[in-house]
């Protein structure tokens, strides 16, 4: 593997955390064969309904196919009409716009792919602030405004892997550290937040990536086919090492 993305870095956490196995908070199988049929062998998760949505948002907003580029569309009516998703997603793409007109920013490129030191990243938007260029990555989101689980009720809680990842890429595409912008909409609310990063948020990030370097060096990417691993992993069908069947359970009460 030539280059890591910040995704990438985040699956490989996933997998190996001390979670138990089964399907995680990013939809990740605790699995590394997962990993090695995604970032090495390149297969092409299909998107929940979430992240549909979310890629539907973005390509109404800046015009952005997804990473494979494909044009994300959401299932028809039977009647041919427009489903209340749909509608619901245009409405808040006309809210945004007008946020952005408000703060002055405009969108000036999106779904650039920067590459540097190991390290790949593909970037929402390059937008102007006031004239003053910064990066942009949008999130729609079907939480509330207050969730703390995702991280948005609480910014402290927040994994700066992305924006510190980005940033450094945009330091040596550019020349130099450009601010980072959240934009974060969900169905009723939105939020706009410029993430200051600082050295040490730099130096994690690049050592988290690092970690994941190390242990992918190794390149053993053991399957662990197992009922609770496989029976939610979205590469079941073209996972050789699949588990079709639960395993039989032992209980004993007393031992
Ligand atoms: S189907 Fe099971 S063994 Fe195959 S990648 Fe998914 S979790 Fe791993």
């Amino acid at each position: 593997m030539k280059t890591l993305s910040q995704s990438a870095v985040k699956t490989w956490e996933a997998i190996t955390s001390t979670t138990p196995a089964g399907i995680n908070f990013y939809d990740t199988p605790k699995c590394k064969h997962y990993f090695k049929l995604i970032y090495v062998d390149g297969h092409e998760t299909p998107p929940s309904d979430a992240q549909l949505l979310g890629q539907v948002f973005e390509y109404k907003l800046t015009g952005q196919t997804t990473l494979h580029g494909v044009t994300p569309e959401l299932p028809k009516l039977k009647n041919g009409g427009t489903s209340a998703d749909e509608r619901m997603l245009s409405e808040r793409v006309e809210a945004v716009r007008a946020v952005l007109q408000h703060h002055k920013i405009v969108v000036k490129e999106t779904g650039s792919t920067l590459q540097a030191e190991g390290m790949t990243g593909h970037l929402d938007a390059v937008v102007e602030v006031n004239g003053q260029p910064a990066i942009m990555d949008v999130k729609f989101t079907e939480t509330k405004e207050n969730d703390k689980w995702f991280g948005w009720g609480d910014l402290d809680k927040l994994d700066l892997l992305q924006p510190a990842t980005y940033v450094e890429l945009g330091m040596h595409t550019w020349g130099k550290y450009l601010p980072f912008y959240y934009l974060v909409v969900g169905k009723t609310w939105m939020r706009l937040i410029k993430i200051v990063l600082t050295t040490d948020d730099i130096d994690e990030m690049k050592s988290r990536f690092n970690a994941v370097r190390a242990a992918l060096e190794a390149k053993t990417f053991e399957p662990s086919a197992s009922w609770a691993n496989c029976k939610g992993c979205k590469l079941a069908d073209v996972c050789q090492h699949a588990a079709k069947m639960p395993e039989i359970e032992v209980y004993q009460r007393n031992g």
